[in-house]
Formats: structure tokens, C-alpha cells, sequence
């Protein structure tokens, strides 16, 4: 029989190559959650390892490092350790079950505590994987009565920067031959307006060009956006008001042509069913790491289906090649999305923690590792390079965002 014999969780703190800024945020390195699980087969003695990560952000969904794993290790993990699979289910059929149990026992799905949960349940859903010698995106298409497709094209993502790297980056998104384009806006209408204009200028017509306000505006501050940047063909506004602000977010949706996409309104299952039901938005933007893992994540996206809401596979910046995979893994299981954000780890990360390069190549290209489960193997040595305490951890994220240093790109 399949057992879970052990769950351990750890902080890294990986630095970043430059800051990176936007409207909630300014940070040149990221804290991440990590857990490593082991399955033995106690009837032979094989083991798997398996691997999750998470990126815990208090501007998102209001967990930390520290409450995240204070939450894995209370509340989380000693439901899962010592428990057998049951042996009459595959170990991936087997352990997803369990992790659905326990997420409707705890109401994971209707708390804000996904960056919690999503670490542990990435860890579980790979060991079980590579026990039975799949990939995760192999088994998800399945369930959804599927093939994997084999890569994705991501869009980039520009930060707020000076006029200057803005060309730089533009530059670069286009003669990489990056189709779609996100801007973060909401600090300055003025700067707004300009970063639109430039994009559009070195971008051409045929680039697909989005927003992202993260909750920087309210509605009149969006609508005048919308009508100052109607020239522009601007595809999609993130996230313009904040995340509680259900109301203005119906409003938006109604009266703009733009698709309006939720992001940091978005951060459960239950959230997904509250927005789709009222009409708050054309366009889910969904991280796994703010959702809560992979099933949780899948459960949005059907949601998003059956409401002709559009899906967005959205990036925390900091993952390393864990989180990245796991996302390319979901998107290759399911039918096109409408943009895909994240794999920007060599640009982004001075190091990572996969021996595979998850970085998106030419034409934003993603490729779904070859590998069993979600498909990458850890470089010890960096994890252990990287591994912090959790007080220093949480110390210096809080020292950064204080002080709003933004060295920018
Ligand atoms: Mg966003």
C-alpha cells in the first residue's frame, strides 16, 4: 500500500536579477513557500518525491510566509501525513480524492488561504504522479476528456518602469515575436497614457495589448482610462478597482468594451462562482499559487466555461520552475486560453530551483517537460543555497515593501 510518510515545508528566498514593480508592490526578491512530500510503497520499499511550491502574497489573498506555513503545519499537513492511498483508485485518482476531501473539510475552497494550500497539494499530486508514471498534464487532459497539448505561447508583461526601458522591453517583447502584450498601469494617468501610446507605436496593430491597474483606480478613473485609450484597441482591463468592490466591477463590465479580468477578486472557488453569478467581469486571470492548486485552479476554469467567462493563466512574479511548470501543465490539459503569463524565470530569477530551464523561448513558446508528474526535478543544491528561516523571510519582504524601493527595469 501507498503511504504518506513525510511532509516537509520550507521558506526560499530567491533574488531577483531587478525590481519589479507595480501598483500594490515593489520587490527584488521573492519569498516562496516549498514542500517536499514523500510517498513509500510499504510493500516493497519504493519511494517518490514529490514537489509544491507556492508564493504567498499579503496584497493578494492576505497570507504571508509565516501564516502560510503556520496553516500547512497545523492545519494542512497532519491530515495527509501517514495516510495510505486507497488501494483500489490509481495513487493519482486516489490522492486527489483525499485532497478534496479534506480542502471541502476545512473549507479551503471558500477561504483565502490557496498560497497555503496550493504548495501541499502540488507536492501530493506530483509524488502520486510519479508513482503511477504520469504526467500531471497528461492526467488532467484526461479528466477533461482530452490530449495535452505539448506548448503554449505566453504574452509578456511590462512593469512600471522609466519611459526609457519601456521602449527597451517593448523592444524585446516584439523581435521576440511575443503576440500579446500586458501593460501595468494605475500609477500616473499621464504615464498611463504615454506607456499605451508607445506600446502601440512599437508594437504594430496585430499585438494583442492588455492592462493591469492592480486595484489602483475606481470607476470614473477607469472609464476616463477606457476613453482616453479608445484609439488604442486595448483588449482587456485587470483588475482596475479594488478587489472587494463587486459593484463598480458589474458597472465596469457592463458599460466598457474592454473585457474586464479579475485577478485579486479572485482568489477562491467561491469567488469564482460569486463573480460569474453577478456578472462582475468577462475574464478570469487565474494563478494557481493565489487559488490553491491545480484542482482548484481546474475547478475555476470550468466555472469560467460554463459562464462563456474567458481564462487567463496569471503568473505570481517570483515562481520558480516548480510553479511554472505546474501552470504550463494545466494550460496544456485544457482547451486555448485566452492569454498566458509567467515563464520569464531566466530574465527574472538569478538562480532557479529546477534543473530545467522553464523559461519561455521565441514567440513566448512554452514546452511541457518531458518529465512524470509536474514534470521538473529540483536542484538540491540551489534549494539549499536559497532555504531561509522564516522570521528573516518575512523580515526582509516586509523591509521591501515598506520602503517601496523600486530600483525599476
Ligand atoms: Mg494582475
Amino acid at each position: 500500500m501507498i503511504k504518506i510518510t513525510d511532509i516537509k515545508v520550507s521558506t526560499v528566498l530567491l533574488p531577483f536579477r531587478f525590481a519589479f514593480k507595480h501598483s500594490l508592490a515593489s520587490r527584488s526578491f521573492s519569498t516562496n513557500v516549498i514542500v517536499k512530500v514523500k510517498m513509500e510503497d510499504t510493500a516493497t520499499g519504493a519511494t517518490a518525491f514529490g514537489l509544491g511550491e507556492s508564493v504567498p502574497r499579503d496584497y493578494v489573498t492576505g497570507e504571508t510566509c509565516q501564516t502560510a506555513i503556520a496553516e500547512i503545519k497545523g492545519n494542512f499537513a497532519p491530515r495527509f501525513l501517514n495516510q495510505f492511498l486507497d488501494q483500489d483508485r490509481k495513487p493519482t485518482e486516489s490522492v486527489s480524492r483525499l485532497i478534496e476531501e479534506v480542502a471541502a473539510s476545512l473549507n479551503v475552497y471558500g477561504r483565502r488561504v490557496g498560497a497555503s494550500f496550493c504548495a501541499l497539494e502540488l507536492a501530493l499530486l506530483d509524488a502520486a504522479a510519479k508513482i503511477e508514471g504520469v504526467s500531471i498534464s497528461q492526467w488532467l487532459a484526461a479528466k477533461n476528456g482530452r490530449n495535452a497539448v505539448e506548448s503554449i505561447d505566453y504574452g509578456g508583461v511590462i512593469p512600471f518602469g522609466k519611459r526609457k526601458v519601456l521602449a527597451a522591453l517593448l523592444y524585446f517583447y516584439k523581435f521576440y515575436g511575443y503576440k500579446t502584450v500586458k501593460l501595468k498601469v494605475g500609477d500616473d494617468p499621464e504615464l498611463d497614457l504615454f506607456t499605451v501610446r508607445k506600446a502601440r507605436e512599437l508594437l504594430g496593430a496585430s499585438t494583442v495589448i492588455r492592462v493591469d491597474a492592480n486595484c489602483a483606480w475606481d470607476f470614473d478613473s477607469t472609464f476616463e482610462f477606457s476613453q482616453k485609450t479608445q484609439g488604442y484597441n486595448i483588449a482587456s482591463i485587470e483588475q482596475p478597482v479594488p478587489f472587494d468592490r463587486l459593484d463598480e466591477l458589474v458597472e465596469l463590465t457592463k458599460v466598457l468594451k474592454e473585457e474586464i479580468v479579475v485577478d485579486e477578486s479572485l482568489c477562491t472557488v467561491q469567488e469564482a462562482q460569486d463573480l460569474a453569478r453577478k456578472k462582475a467581469c468577462g475574464g478570469f486571470n487565474i494563478r494557481i499559487s493565489k487559488v490553491g492548486g491545480l484542482l482548484a485552479a481546474q475547478k475555476i476554469i470550468d466555472i469560467a466555461h460554463q459562464h462563456g467567462i474567458s481564462i487567463h493563466l496569471g503568473a505570481q512574479v517570483g515562481e520558480s520552475g516548480i510553479l511554472t511548470a505546474a501552470g504550463r501543465a494545466l494550460a496544456c490539459a485544457n482547451q486555448k486560453f485566452e492569454n498566458y503569463e509567467g515563464a520569464a524565470n531566466f530574465f527574472l530569477l538569478k538562480e532557479d530551483l529546477t534543473r530545467e530551464n522553464m523559461t519561455a523561448g521565441f514567440g513566448g513558446r512554452g514546452k511541457m517537460p518531458d518529465g512524470k508528474g509536474i514534470g521538473v526535478t529540483v536542484n538540491e543544491q540551489n534549494l539549499n543555497r536559497f532555504e531561509v528561516n522564516l522570521q528573516s523571510a518575512d523580515a526582509s519582504s516586509a523591509a521591501v515593501e515598506a520602503t517601496g524601493r523600486s530600483l525599476h527595469v
